[in-house]
């Protein structure tokens, strides 16, 4: 059975990026939900037994409530562990070449990621994920994502951002664009790095 991971910071690290109120609704009543019901999803079948990582990857031949659930569950986790209140800047060493590398400049990934996480039409994801050695840069419906085999996007996702309304509404209300600007100064690029040698 799955358990909402622990955040490693107070509800109003992220602030006035990502304001407490928002923090503490997301992860007690959105993540928990989304734990909540993969369990229910999973139990006394084999997926029990399994990780996060093995369902998704075999998700397409799962329920509806294993693909919405595991991947909240899952995007969630990855999502607190890539912002912190000491985030913001830019990536250093292999992370930083890679992107310059895959995408010309750090500014040009930012603005392709920003442009996913506008353009991903109703709720989402956006992603920069890692895959046969490349980075790439995308978005996901509803709690889909990378990791499913289910998508057009393929790879480990070391990067993301939920671009649901619940995310950044009660701040920005209709104002996505605003909340993508703010996010990239929570980002923690040494969790992304770590996530990006990890996946490489
Ligand atoms: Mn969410």
């Amino acid at each position: 059975m799955f358990t909402l991971p622990k955040l490693n910071y107070e509800f109003a690290a992220l602030e006035p990026h990502i304001d407490a109120r928002t923090m503490e609704i997301h992860y007690t009543k959105h993540h928990q939900g989304y734990t909540d019901k993969l369990n229910a999803a999973i139990e006394g079948s084999s997926l029990a037994e399994k990780t996060i990582e093995e369902i998704l990857a075999k998700v397409s031949e799962e329920s509806t409530a294993v693909r919405n659930n595991g991947g909240g569950f899952y995007n969630h986790s990855l999502f607190w562990s890539i912002m912190s209140s000491q985030g913001g800047g830019e990536p250093t060493g292999a992370l930083a070449d890679a992107i310059t590398q895959s995408f010309g400049s750090f500014e040009e990934f930012k603005t392709q990621f920003s442009t996913a996480a506008a353009t991903q039409f109703g709720s989402g994801w956006a992603w920069l994920v890692v895959h046969e050695g490349e980075l790439s840069v995308g978005s996901t419906p509803n709690q889909d994502n990378p990791l499913m085999d289910i998508t057009g996007l393929d790879g480990s996702p070391i990067l993301g951002l939920d671009v649901w309304e619940h995310a950044y509404y009660l701040n920005y209300q209709n104002r996505r664009p605003d909340y993508i600007l703010s996010f990239w100064n929570v980002v923690d690029w040494e969790e992304v790095a770590r996530r990006f040698e990890a996946a490489a």
